[in-house]
């Protein structure tokens, strides 16, 4: 791979074996040759925000590398999503993953595509507090990410996940 952006990914699952359903998902966004794995953040366990009552959700931040254009990993994000959304079978289910490009490099865009920083990432714990604990040095929109991360209203709603 020649001119390497880095990137921050933000996946989360909450339907099925959500574990195994990220597990997965980090190693075929990882399978591309133009993808390559730096870092990977605990999973953490955390509530839904907003919306209907539903089960709580696995989330993880991972840092990739990548050759990709901003718009060609977002569809090789959302090819991920597509293929963990399907319908297997009775017994296991539904499936479902959120795939969010955070970052990409240090591009700003606002084209609703693709927003750049991810728009609600800032105020987010369950993706800021796993990307602080696997980045303590992160910095989103030009602030600490550990301290965006104390600051969200969601953090009490959070904790990490033991596995079961
Ligand atoms: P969601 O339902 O939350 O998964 O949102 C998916 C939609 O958000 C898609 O249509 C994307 O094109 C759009 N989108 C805008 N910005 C981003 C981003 N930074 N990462 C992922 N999807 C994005």
């Amino acid at each position: 791979m020649s001119g390497t952006v880095r990137s921050v990914l933000a996946l989360g699952s909450n339907l099925g074996e959500s574990n195994d359903t990220l597990s997965l998902a980090v190693a075929d966004i990882v399978d591309s040759p133009h993808v390559r794995l730096r870092e990977v953040s605990p999973v953490v366990l955390s509530k839904a925000v907003g919306g209907p009552e539903q089960p709580d959700y696995l989330n993880m931040v991972i840092e990739i590398e990548t050759d990709l254009g901003p718009y060609e990993l977002l569809e090789h994000c959302q090819a991920v999503e597509n293929k963990h959304h399907r319908v297997r079978t009775v017994r296991w289910g539904p499936r479902t993953l959120d795939i969010d490009i955070v970052t990409y490099g240090n591009l700003v865009s606002d084209d609703e595509r693709l927003t750049l920083p991810h728009p609600r990432a800032a105020e987010r714990a369950f993706v800021l507090q796993p990307w602080a604990w696997m980045d303590s040095s992160a910095r989103l929109a030009g602030r600490p990410v550990t301290e965006l991360a104390e600051q969200a209203d969601d953090l009490s709603g959070l904790a990490p996940f033991e596995g079961v």
